[in-house]
């Protein structure tokens, strides 16, 4: 039988209401006691990590999860992390970033609704994440919600109230899980023990500014005080306004003479950013060499940015990273360099003619 740890770290699913509002205080083996079914095909233990609304989670916190897991991979088959919602496809992520290459699963799931509620899809989700943990196809790190399997930095809460609350971005989903039967729609290929890691280090300093039509470059001046990086959220497939005098341009120079790193990315949740199509975008791409998320989802940028971050400082070595896919993140970087020949895209995974 499998051996899974679960990891409790608070969140709806494990919240009780009080004066103040729904808050965490069900505890890790009381969360257990709710699915007793799970004892059919897997034998579990439970870590009481943290008990917090998932508002208040942070890098240091995605540390110390991964640390958990870290000291517990020889004693377990697989883990499940039990997390609140709303920061949740943030901690897939990071940890996409902190456990690369696990042949074990790493599960994170959560609820809309306490478990101790009469109606409530905790119970379901918990129990469909110790299965799927307990799975001999099961690998590296997945969110498991409402019946999806999502890779680890493909999900994205896109629903406050509804129980379907995830949803895959830009990216199939893994697997459903209906009725206690787990149904692969990708090939699930076990990494090698010997091709994980665990990393130890991220560096927090990353910023997002989201534009909106006014929004003064100013506000780039300000960020290059505490951030070392930015990521920028423009509008469609990607651009920079020229208003201002160029205010953003002279912005952008003065946070790459420094050294820092911008990354472009787009607002717009489906489809990803292709800079080149619009002048406003190709050209300050060109002059500054920016990053371009493409098709990563927001949380992957921010989480694999800090990842990064905490590895290097060198621009042609973030860049190297950056571009390279883990645990799914990005697929679209394909970008012609010679228009009749295939075999010049910059990766495997597409083809793109630019328009
Ligand atoms: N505020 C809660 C949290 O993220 C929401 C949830 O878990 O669904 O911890």
């Amino acid at each position: 039988m499998k051996r899974i740890l679960l990891i409790a770290t608070g969140g709806t699913i494990a919240s009780q209401r009080s004066m103040q509002g729904l808050k965490p205080l069900i505890t890790s083996d009381e969360l257990l006691s709710y699915v007793p079914q799970a004892q059919k095909f897997c034998q579990t233990e439970t870590l009481q990590l943290l008990n917090i609304d998932s508002t208040n989670m942070q890098p240091s916190h995605w540390l110390m999860i991964a640390s958990a897991i870290r000291s517990h991979y020889r004693s377990y088959d697989g883990f499940v992390v039990c997390h609140g919602t709303d920061t949740m496809a943030y901690t897939a992520a990071a940890l996409s970033y902190l456990i690369q290459d696990s042949p074990k699963p790493v599960v994170i799931t959560g609820a809309q609704k306490p478990i101790d509620m009469e109606i409530t899809d905790a119970k379901t989700n918990l129990l469909d994440s110790l299965l799927f943990a307990s799975c001999d196809r099961a690998s590296g790190v997945t969110i498991v919600f409402d019946g999806k399997v999502i890779a680890g930095t493909r999900g994205k809460k896109e629903r406050t109230k509804s129980y379907n609350a995830f949803s895959s971005i830009n990216f199939p989903y893994i697997a459903t899980i209906q009725d206690q039967h787990i149904l692969f729609y990708l090939d699930n290929p076990k990494p090698q023990n010997t091709q994980m890691h665990f990393y130890d280090r991220l560096n927090e300093r990353v910023a997002l500014l989201k534009l909106i039509p006014s929004l003064k470059a100013g506000v780039l001046d300000y960020l290059a005080e505490y951030y070392d990086a930015v990521i920028i959220e423009s509008f469609g497939v990607g651009g920079l306004p020229s208003y201002d005098s160029g205010d953003f341009h002279k912005a952008i120079k003065q946070w790459i003479n420094v050294g820092k790193t911008v990354v472009m990315t787009t607002q717009v949740t489906n489809e990803g950013s292709n800079m080149s199509v619009y002048e406003v975008g190709q050209s300050i791409k060109q002059e500054f060499g920016l990053l371009e998320a493409y098709d990563m989802t927001l949380e992957a940028t921010v989480t694999k940015l800090m990842w990064i971050l905490g590895q290097t400082n060198d621009p042609s070595e973030i860049q190297k990273l950056f571009y390279q896919t883990i645990n799914r993140d990005i697929l679209y970087t394909a970008t012609w360099r010679n228009s009749s020949d295939c075999g010049e895209f910059e990766t495997t995974s597409g083809c793109q003619a630019d328009l």
